[in-house]
This record gives structure tokens, C-alpha cells and sequence, in this order.
């Protein structure tokens, strides 16, 4: 199969154009290097370096190299940066996803995987969160990927192109070649191994009086190469002739900000000092996702569930690329 990855130089999406390259698709990257790297993006795939925003660029790219599928992981994706900045998200996110969904349905691309978020749960009846609560998009960026999986519906009513909406909650790790880089770095586990890593001298837990057991917000950290894989297995049971979907995609087990700077500590043998700060707007106590339905209809189980496993990978990495890509 030949897919195009929108964002293949960026964490999530580098890592899954290894493992679909691995799997012996064919794959193009286009990425403006806004967040991504190029030193990123695997060197068996065809790199195309081109915004989302220019029309022209899109239709160029699709009507080129006429993909079977496209996975879209390019975006702006900071929860506290879309409410100082909602019109970025709410225009920018939107507007380059329908960009390249007309591109897809006028080159007759057949399946569309979409990169979504668990921001959009921000008030759950139940947890874990299941794909039958109700959705009440957290941010600017949460609602950004509500509209774009409500694009995807027409696309699919209309044009006969199947999706899959794949909810992330805690993205983290690494592989042996590809890891979080950010600038600036804003998640937890890659702030805390720089502190491991003599970088910074300290993390701060941002509010310990949640209602949780420790006080720290409890999250759902899921390992890259499970997420990776969660999105070839989506894309092969849409291309196969399969109904269009949406998945949540975490452990299923909830570990809190203060365990895993515990986790770190052990991982890394450094004692990381921590601090507390006050609470980060927009953090809910605890988010933790129900992955039984990707489990029940595609076998899809997190190969990597241990935090400690998770940690270990991401600081391997770290410490191979302790600043980055580029340096
Ligand atoms: N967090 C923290 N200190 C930091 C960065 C993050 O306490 O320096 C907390 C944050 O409030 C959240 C959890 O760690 O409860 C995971 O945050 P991250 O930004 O990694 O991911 P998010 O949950 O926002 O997607």
C-alpha cells in the first residue's frame, strides 16, 4: 500500500512511517518543518517538504503519487496554546484538514486515518472513557479535531472515502531511532529526562491538590510504537473494505505526574528534584482511555504497557540525542 503521512517528520508521525516502512508500505512524508525534523523522517520514504495551507501543494503532491491512504498527524496540538491562540487552532487545523480531504476525494484516496485527541472528553461521565461518551471538546484544539472527525463523516456519506478517528491520550517513548523533540518542550516524561539529563535543574508538578490518591493528575501514557501500530492495523481494516471508525487509544491504566517522576528516577538513577507549582489551566484529575473496541474488533493490545518500559525507551533515546535531532 502506498500512504501519504501528513506530519512524517514530527514525534507521532516520524515513528509511524518507520513502522509502516517496516511493514512494506511505500510512504510519502509532507511536513512544512514547522515542529517536525527531516533528520526524522525515514530515509526510505519520499520526503516532500510543503504546508497544508497551499492548496496547490496538496493537489500537487496527492495528484503525483496517488496514494491508497493518508494519515494526517499534522497539526497544532498544544491544549494551552490553543486557548491563547484559538483562531490559529480553530482556522489553521480546520481549513488544512478540509484542504486535504478535498484533495483526497477529488484523487479517489480511499482511506483516511486522522489523528485525534482525548481533549475531547473533557467532562466524562465514565472512566475509563469509552468512543460512547460524550464529546465536549476541552480547548480550541479539541474542538479543532471534533470538526475534522465531522468533516470526515461527510467524506465518507458523500464520496465513499472511509476514516478512522484515533483518539490519542498520553503519546510517549521512543524507538531506537526516533524520539520526542519539541521546541519548546511541553510533556512530562521528555521535561523530566531533561533534568535527568543535566539540562534543567528541576520539574515542577503543576497542582498536587486534584482528587486523585497522591493529589497529581493521573493520565494514560501509551507507548509511540503501540499508537504506530494502532494505525496501520486501522488503516488495513478500512482499505480492506472495512466501515469507518473511531478509537480511543491509551493502556487503560492511569499512572499520576508524581509517579512518573518516581518512575524516572529509578530509570535513570538521577534524583530528579521536582517542585510544586500551581495547577496548568485546563488539566482534568485524571484521563484514562477504554481501548476495548480497537482491541474487540482489530486485536490491536499496547505491546509496551509497563511506564517503566515506556520511560526506559524514551531515555535511550535521550541519551543518544540528548539535544534532539538537529544538535
Ligand atoms: N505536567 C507537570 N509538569 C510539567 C509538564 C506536565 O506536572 O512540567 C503534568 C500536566 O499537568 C499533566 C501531565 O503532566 O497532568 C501530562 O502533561 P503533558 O503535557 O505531558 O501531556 P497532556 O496531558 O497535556 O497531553
Amino acid at each position: 500500500m502506498k500512504i501519504l503521512v501528513t506530519g512524517g517528520a514530527g514525534y507521532i508521525g516520524s515513528i509511524t512511517v518507520e513502522r509502516l516502512i517496516k511493514a512494506g508500505a511505500e510512504v510519502v512524508v509532507f511536513d512544512n518543518l514547522y515542529q517536525g525534523h527531516e533528520d526524522a523522517v525515514h530515509p526510505d520514504a519520499i520526503f516532500v517538504k510543503g504546508d497544508l495551507a497551499d492548496k496547490t501543494a496538496v493537489e500537487t503532491v496527492i495528484s503525483a503519487h496517488k496514494p491508497d491512504g493518508i494519515m494526517h498527524f499534522a497539526s497544532y496540538t498544544l491544549v494551552g496554546e490553543s486557548v491563547e491562540k484559538p483562531f490559529m487552532y480553530l482556522r489553521d487545523n480546520i481549513v488544512n484538514g478540509l484542504n486535504l480531504m478535498e484533495s483526497a476525494v477529488k484523487h479517489g484516496v480511499k482511506g483516511f486515518i486522522l489523528s485525534s485527541t482525548a481533549n475531547l472528553f473533557d467532562d466524562p461521565e465514565q472512566m475509563p472513557i469509552a468512543e460512547t461518551e460524550r464529546i465536549v471538546p476541552g480547548s480550541p484544539y479539541g474542538e479543532s479535531k471534533n470538526i475534522l472527525e465531522r468533516n470526515l463523516y461527510w467524506m465518507d456519506k458523500l464520496y465513499d472515502m472511509r476514516y478512522a478517528c484515533l483518539r490519542y491520550f498520553n503519546a510517549c517513548g521512543a524507538t531506537e531511532e526516533r524520539g520526542e523533540d519539541h521546541d519548546p518542550e511541553t510533556h512530562l516524561i521528555p521535561l523530566v529526562l531533561e533534568v535527568a539529563l543535566g539540562q534543567r535543574e528541576k520539574i515542577t508538578i503543576f497542582g498536587d491538590d486534584y482528587n486523585t490518591p497522591d493529589g497529581s493528575c493521573v493520565r494514560d501514557y501509551i507507548h509511540i510504537v503501540d499508537l504506530a501500530e494502532a494505525h496501520i492495523l486501522a488503516m488495513n481494516a478500512i482499505l480492506d473494505g472495512g466501515e469507518s471508525r473511531k478509537y480511543n487509544l491509551g493502556n487503560g491504566r492511569g499512572f499520576s505526574v508524581k509517579e512518573v517522576i518516581e518512575t524516572a528516577r529509578e530509570v535513570t538513577g538521577h534524583p530528579i528534584p521536582a517542585e510544586i507549582g500551581p495547577r496548568r489551566a485546563g488539566d482534568p484529575d485524571i484521563l484514562i482511555a477504554s481501548s476495548e473496541t480497537i482491541n474487540h474488533e482489530l486485536g490491536w493490545k499496547p505491546k509496551y504497557p509497563e511506564l517503566k518500559t515506556i520511560i526506559q525507551m524514551a531515555w535511550d533515546w535521550h541519551q543518544a540525542h540528548p539535544h534532539g535531532y538537529t544538535k
